[in-house]
């Protein structure tokens, strides 16, 4: 087991006023969702996939509170971000699967870290390292079925088992597991879904006709965790889902509970006069005598410049929408001609759960026409993480 968690946000020297920006990420969500995960999952593991930084919520933070709530392995895609969870104590077993031949694989292998490999040259190089310090690498190999992107592809494949029978037999390497990535998960009827099945048991079959003997095999993200049950295999490898959003948004929440909720506290609240335009370009212009709030986060915080005039904030209680560009540092919300009892220092929710009537994250991913994925990796610049453990946010 892990430490029991205990998690603050960075301690201010002298100064504890809340953050302007802040990401605020609700770990009881997290745990909530693994918890979710692992039911669906029956008698395969789970794999909480932690890369990025944790999709942008804190790798260690974030890894903790999985394992805690019944994950059994973390995965993340470069040797650095593995090495990171390993010096903070984490014990876990943790998969990196992305790194070029030069990478950094005798501390990998030093730290206890599966290692991916996709080609018989990664392979070697691994090898290589492990000889280097007289140590056994334990690898994992990563199988394309169809995505074409990493993994060994049909002509690498043999090959790269090939090498792997060799190195084992010197006692080098030892494989741990085969894996590989859907390309149409968030279909769950794809016909490419149970084309790279085929593929991917005919790869196992092929490892095993060669004498190698994983312990076992993984095939399923979010997606096909939470709706593909016949693909679970030994362990599923969700992301997404840990955070809270829904691999499948068309399919609604599925159960999740979004973790992350974006937050800024109100600068400045002043009046405008009608026929007065506000933020550069002045592409927004007061049809009535009106009041504004001045939020300080920006595009350099993570708000994209295309969503100006496009999206709203939660304050006060009340959805206000924002007017006129966002800025490199800041925001404007219009709170209309009464006057407001929005004060400096109050907090606007920018996107959340969404318990609260907050817009949520997959409402960017529509305006911007990306995907929800894209909005919280996004969140950066001056932006504070926190951790809390409930929904009480605002
Ligand atoms: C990112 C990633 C996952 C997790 O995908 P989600 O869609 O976020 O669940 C699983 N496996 C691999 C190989 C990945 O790169």
């Amino acid at each position: 087991m892990t430490d029991p968690i205990e998690l603050t946000s960075e301690p201010e020297a002298e100064h504890t006023a809340a953050p302007q920006a802040e990401a605020v990420i609700d770990l009881d969500a997290v745990a909530h969702n693994v918890r979710l995960l692992c039911e669906h999952a029956g008698t395969a593991a789970v794999m909480a996939v932690v890369k990025a930084d944790a999709y942008n919520h804190g790798a260690v933070a974030v890894a903790r509170t999985a394992l805690a709530a019944g994950a059994r392995e973390l995965g993340v895609t470069t040797i650095s971000e593995a090495v990171e969870l390993r010096e903070a104590g984490i014990e876990a077993p943790i998969l990196t699967w992305l790194n070029t031949s030069d990478a950094d694989y005798a501390a990998a292998i030093r730290s206890d870290i599966e290692i991916g490999v996709s080609s018989a040259a990664h392979l070697c190089a691994v090898a290589d390292a492990a000889r280097s310090i007289g140590e056994t690498a334990t690898v994992t190999v990563k199988v394309d079925t169809g995505l074409n992107r990493n993994g060994a592809s049909a002509h690498e494949y043999p090959l790269l088992i090939n090498e792997l029978v060799k190195l084992e037999a010197e006692g080098v390497v030892r494989l741990r597991a085969i894996f590989s990535h859907l390309a149409h998960a968030d279909q769950p009827e794809h016909p490419i879904i149970d084309v790279q099945r085929d593929r991917f048991v005919a790869a196992i079959e092929v490892a095993k006709q060669a004498g190698l003997t994983p312990e076992l095999v993984h095939l399923s993200n979010s997606a096909a965790a939470l709706t593909r049950p016949d693909l679970a295999f030994d362990m599923v490898r969700p992301g997404i889902a840990i955070y809270g959003l829904s691999p499948i948004p068309e399919r609604g929440s599925m159960g999740l509970r979004p973790a992350m909720t974006l937050r800024g506290r109100v600068a400045l609240v002043k009046e405008v006069a009608a026929g007065e335009g506000v933020s550069y370009g002045h592409e927004w212009v007061a049809k009535r005598d009106t009041y504004i709030a001045l939020l300080p986060l920006g595009y350099a915080d993570g708000i994209s410049r295309a969503l100006g005039g496009r999206f709203d904030v939660l304050l006060g209680g009340v959805r206000r929408p924002s007017i006129g560009r966002v800025c490199m540092d800041q925001v404007v919300v219009d709170l209309g001609p009464l006057p407001p009892t929005v004060r400096e220092g109050d907090h606007a929710i920018f996107f959340g759960p969404g318990d609260a009537g907050e817009p949520i994250a997959q409402d960017w991913a529509d305006t911007l026409g990306t995907i929800h994925y894209e909005v919280v990796t996004g969140v950066r610049g001056r932006t504070a993480r926190t951790y809390s453990h409930g929904p009480d946010l605002a």
